[in-house]
């Protein structure tokens, strides 16, 4: 709308600018005494060869001599339009909406992107939530299923040994009623034979006087009965679950041929410290020479395996997983590129996850214990405050192929007391059935 009126405005300007003599654009425009105005050449044509007084070709006012004054407003106004009348300005004109045009449609291209882009991410967003939620579902069906089938297995045996308690009483109970008939009968044949004795009945009485014996009913200890099932169910019942967790804590244990001699492996191999003495040791491409390390006996390579690990209040660690082929001989930087995934401590309250470079992690409280949690087909690796569960860091460019958990003790500084690393296993040894 709007261009068609400024159309229209151009067009009426252009005929106000044209010269009625010769029919086009002023040139060198030309007012008269009547204020009509004509090109200069074309009134000077039209007036030649004509005798005063001359007229105005438009309104016929006459006009004693042949003056005329030039109009330098109307000048510029047909500059103007000649201007923007001209080919090369249309021209300039069309290019620039055009390309105007272009730029808007090339950003409403870009913003379609955008919109396209976010409903992708909202549906990943939802396909990662469902699966998640499957997941989360399927885990705790398997506790419910646990849960369920320990308790039909305790209701049953309950079931079997009330069963089992009530036969017995029922048989004894049958026996005695038996007893009784077999009394009730003597009784009516002694009655018989004391109301009409006869020489045949007289002669039976000593066989008829045998007692009637019935074994003692069986005793059942009901206070040892109750006690089997008014016992802390719910513990031991967890207690059985912790072996059916998959997956339930491993019970790792340090692999002594892999530790750096400075480290000092208990005999049970669940504890780790360093010493400032070198411990002489069996030369083998399995230790560590250069670093502090030692790696878990046990190697992962399928499945999803948890294993917990003691730090206490130690200052500097570093734990994780290590690639079974990462080179024990030389100093590395420990990185998923150079075969590590670890989690670290340095100063006592600095927690690190062990990038390149490290990612400074924000742990609120110092966890006493961390919990290792390897996903081997997700290839995930992810670290756990073990007090409260709470995340502290997750890998998800986790490794292929075997992997041990690695640990390092670090070496202690010398004003403070060397503390273990300590495998935690669960139940405590003692406690497994
Ligand atoms: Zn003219
Ligand atoms: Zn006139």
């Amino acid at each position: 709308m709007a261009a068609a009126a400024n159309r229209q405005k151009q067009f009426n300007l252009t005929e106000d600018l044209t010269c009625p003599i010769c029919c086009d654009l002023f040139t060198e425009p030309v007012m008269l005494g009547c204020m009509h105005h004509f090109c200069k050449r074309c009134i000077s044509t039209y007036w030649r060869g004509l005798q005063t007084p001359v007229s105005c070709p438009q309104c016929r006012q006459g006009f004693t001599n042949k003056q005329f004054q030039t109009n330098y407003l109307v000048t510029a106004m047909v500059e103007k339009v000649r201007a923007t009348t001209s080919d090369s300005y249309i021209k300039n004109v069309e290019k620039q909406l055009k390309e105007s045009l272009e730029a808007h449609r090339q950003r409403r291209e870009d913003f379609l992107t955008v919109i396209r882009r976010d409903k992708e991410k909202m549906d990943n967003i939802k396909r990662t939530g469902s699966e998640l939620q499957a997941r989360v579902q399927g885990e705790f069906q398997a506790l419910h299923a646990l849960i369920a089938e320990e308790e039909a297995s305790v209701l049953e045996q309950l079931r079997r040994e009330q069963e089992a308690a009530l036969e017995q009483q029922q048989r004894h109970l049958e026996a005695v009623q038996e007893a009784i008939r077999q009394l009730e009968n003597t009784m009516r044949f002694l009655h018989e034979a004391a109301t009409c004795p006869d020489h045949r009945a007289l002669a039976e009485l000593p066989q008829l006087r045998a007692p009637v014996e019935v074994a003692p009913g069986p005793d059942l200890d009901l206070n040892a009965f109750s006690s089997r099932y008014m016992m802390p169910l719910q513990y031991i019942t967890w207690r059985k679950m912790f072996k059916s967790l998959k997956p339930g804590p491993a019970p790792v244990t340090f692999d002594l041929d892999t530790a750096h001699p400075s480290i000092h492996v208990s005999r049970d191999r669940t504890m780790a410290v360093d010493c400032d003495d070198m411990a002489p040791y069996q030369p083998n491409s399995k230790r560590f020479l250069q670093c502090v390390n030692v790696l878990g006996a046990q190697g992962f390579q399928a499945g999803r395996h948890y294993w917990e690990v003691g730090v206490g209040s130690k200052a500097k660690w570093d734990l994780g997983v290590a690639l079974d082929g990462v080179n024990r001989q030389s100093r590395v930087k420990l990185s998923p590129e150079t075969g590590y995934w670890t989690l670290r401590l340095r100063h006592g309250d600095q927690y690190s996850a062990g990038t390149q470079p490290w990612t400074r992690l924000q742990v609120r409280c110092c966890p006493q214990r961390i919990g290792v949690f390897l996903d081997c087909e997700a290839r995930r690796v992810s670290f756990y405050n073990a007090d409260d569960m709470s995340l502290l860091f997750s890998f998800s460019n986790g490794p292929r192929g075997r992997v041990l958990p690695f640990f390092s003790p670090c070496i202690s500084d010398a004003n403070q007391k060397p503390q273990p690393i300590q495998l935690l296993h669960y139940p405590p040894p003692g406690l497994t059935d």
